[in-house]
């Protein structure tokens, strides 16, 4: 069967093999039935079989869910200067662990501790796979078999199954629980510190708030503890970012520099959330932790691959240049956006998009509400707008933006299906596919 003509042009772009396994399933799909040699319908059959694999599951889609960094999604988009710089790594050979001057080996992380250093006022600093890996590792090489303190208020779970419990468990440390959920005091650390304590360890709460009676240690009063008591302090910032986002119009975030210049220890953050780099887990802070976490042998575990290190040094160049920064950054373009800008995208893009939907449908524009994502801010606050619809059955409607082309992803809330339009960049192709959608 495989030689039927008919079949040829899908042999030709899929390969044998594939065709080979659409025909048996085809064969077996029809067990009993008497065979109809129908060459036509079989090769259909085992084209619309094999349709799925003709394009990559990894697709390309419209983010307008509102939440600009969002983790179902991937997360920062790269700067173009990032992008330029990984394809270059994978095209060709590149110094990953080579110095050129002295024509020897060299270290993978000298591509980015100077930016990290400079950028933070760090003394040394490190990188892994994520920022998971890189708690994980910081535990592990500083605080194994021992006792570290944490506030109760800061036991995290955040999506993935990641939490700081069962972290500190699998770093092969006893987590000794301080405080209540709603205060915690710094006696509370004090009295929790015993001959078996290897560190102390702070989590930013990036994805929920505690209001009301509410009590947290600052870095700032812990250090001194920490320091008189010769241990280590620890902090997951989870987000992180290198600069003030209040420049931008935006809410405070804490900073990796303001955490080193606090006293932390050792600081580890994201490198695809706010930074707007490639997936990392960056660790910043004293040399002397910083070196052991770097010798640990999980470190060869979770190390970066070239492509992602040369992605991360050029995100991070464009840092020495802050007032250019939100031209190049599109997780920062897009978080800076004017509301009023978003408005009259909207208004542009209404008259097509009321008509792609067709009658049934009302279509408006909202004022809506969007956020950073990734554990960044849990509170709803970018003040945005979204073109929005209202109508039965929005369920389906939704099925068939994500059945469009480049699929579009949005957000139903109160009755009301809404594309937020602060992560449109491409406005032309998200028009340009807008006739192509079959409610
Ligand atoms: C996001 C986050 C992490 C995990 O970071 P990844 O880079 O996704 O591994 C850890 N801790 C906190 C507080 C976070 O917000």
């Amino acid at each position: 069967m495989a030689n039927w003509p008919a079949l040829a042009p899908l042999i030709a772009r899929v390969g044998r093999p594939l065709v080979v396994e659409a025909l048996r399933a085809w064969s077996e799909a029809r067990r009993g039935v008497p065979e109809v040699a129908d060459p036509i319908a079989c090769a259909r059959w085992c084209e619309a079989r094999l349709a799925g694999l003709s394009t990559s599951s990894l697709r390309r889609v419209f983010n307008l869910t509102g939440t600009v960094l969002h983790t179902n999604l991937g997360r920062a988009l790269l700067a173009e200067e990032a992008i330029e710089a990984a394809v270059t790594a994978m095209r060709s050979p590149a110094t990953l662990e080579y110095d050129l001057e002295g024509g020897a080996r060299g270290e993978r992380d000298d591509h980015i501790a100077p930016w990290l250093c400079r950028l933070t006022g760090a003394e040394a600093a490190t990188a892994v796979n994520n920022n998971a890996g890189a708690v994980l590792l910081a535990l592990s090489a500083l605080a194994a078999g021992r006792e570290v303190i944490v506030s109760r208020g800061e036991l995290i779970e955040i999506g993935g199954a990641f939490r700081i419990p069962d972290i500190m468990a699998r770093a092969g440390c006893r987590l000794v629980e301080v405080g209540t959920t709603n205060r915690t005091h710094l006696k509370d650390y004090a009295t929790a510190i015993g001959p078996d304590t290897a560190a102390i360890m702070k989590v930013h709460p990036s994805n929920y708030a505690v209001q009301g009676f509410t009590r947290s240690v600052t870095a700032a009063e812990l250090v001194p503890l920490a320091r008189e008591k010769g241990l280590p302090v620890i902090e997951d910032l989870g987000s992180g970012t290198l600069v003030d986002l209040e420049t931008w119009g935006l809410p405070h975030e804490p900073t990796a520099r303001e955490a080193v210049a606090a006293g932390i220890d050792v600081v580890t953050f994201s490198g695809d959330k706010l930074l707007g780099g490639p997936q990392a887990g960056l660790l910043v802070g004293r040399r002397t932790f910083i070196e052991r976490i770097a010798k640990n042998p999980m470190k060869r575990a979770l190390r970066l691959d070239k492509v992602r290190l040369a992605a991360l040094e050029a995100t991070l160049r464009l840092y020495a240049d802050p007032e250019t920064l939100v031209k190049r950054l599109p997780t920062l373009r897009a978080l800076a956006r004017p509301a009023t800008e978003i408005h009259g995208q909207a208004e542009r893009l209404l008259p097509a998009f009321a008509l792609a939907l067709g009658k049934g449908w009302q279509a408006g524009i909202k004022p809506v509400r969007g956020q950073i994502g990734s554990g960044a801010l849990p509170v709803d606050l970018l003040p945005s707008f979204a073109l929005s619809v209202k109508g039965k059955s929005l369920d389906r409607l939704a099925d068939a933006f994500r059945r469009l082309p480049i699929p579009v992803i949005g957000r139903i809330q109160d009755e009301t299906l809404l594309f937020d339009l602060r992560t449109l960049d491409n406005e032309a192709a998200f028009a340009a596919q807008l006739p192509k959608l079959a409610p």
